[in-house]
């Protein structure tokens, strides 16, 4: 299986924000196509991430649906 990355810098670390506020965002990696937040994240506040989501790569401006990065 490919692994899951930004397709602009090859980053395989991101970024989701919070819908509810814009500056609260919460960082994973996506291995596997799995969604795996950071240590630390508080895994029943994180946002629900579905193929749609607003993802954000956490090196270069790339944004797009989460669904291009599988
Ligand atoms: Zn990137």
């Amino acid at each position: 299986m490919a692994e899951s990355k930004c397709p602009q810098c090859g980053c395989r670390r991101f970024y989701v924000k919070n819908p509810d506020d814009a500056y609260d965002i919460y960082e994973f990696e996506c291995r596997n196509g799995e969604v795996c937040f950071d240590e630390g994240v508080d895994g029943d506040s994180c946002p629900e991430i579905s193929d749609g989501t607003e993802t954000f790569c956490n090196k270069c401006a790339w944004h797009d649906q989460f669904s291009k990065i599988k």
